[in-house]
């Protein structure tokens, strides 16, 4: 993928990202438009599309993204009062960067688990 990605050129260090946790196959970084006073992102350092081609290509990897997401949580105090970890997946979720990532939210209240109720 590399130069067509965006989150590839923050892994590759061509775009630059406030990164708060890296490990071996993983990178954390603050979302460039917080939602929450804590807002970070957790993507696999490899390419995948969305959290479904992740699970059903490399399940480990989507465990080392889960525990690197749980490290940022305890780093950035969440542990206690809670967070939100999402993965938007497709149109319906809205999604907008096609390389896999994890939000990590919390620092606050979130609210409700979607803006509208749609069942
Ligand atoms: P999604 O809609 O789930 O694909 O989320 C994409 C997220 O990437 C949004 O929350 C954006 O604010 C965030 N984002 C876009 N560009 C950057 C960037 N250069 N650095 C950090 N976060 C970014
Ligand atoms: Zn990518």
């Amino acid at each position: 993928m590399g130069s067509d990605c965006l989150f590839c050129r923050i892994v590759a260090g061509e775009i630059p990202a406030t990164v708060v946790r890296e490990t071996p196959t993983t990178l954390a970084f603050r979302d460039i438009s917080p939602q929450a006073p804590v807002h970070v992102l957790v993507i696999p350092k490899e390419h995948y599309a969305d959290v479904a081609t992740l699970a059903q290509g490399d399940p480990a990897l989507a465990g080392e993204v889960l525990a690197t997401a749980t490290a940022v949580a305890e780093d950035e105090g969440l542990l206690g009062d809670g967070f939100r970890l999402m993965f938007n997946t497709g149109a319906y979720a809205g999604q907008e960067v096609f390389h896999v990532h994890a939000h990590l939210l919390g620092g606050a209240p979130l609210g409700p688990m979607l803006a509208r109720n749609l069942a």
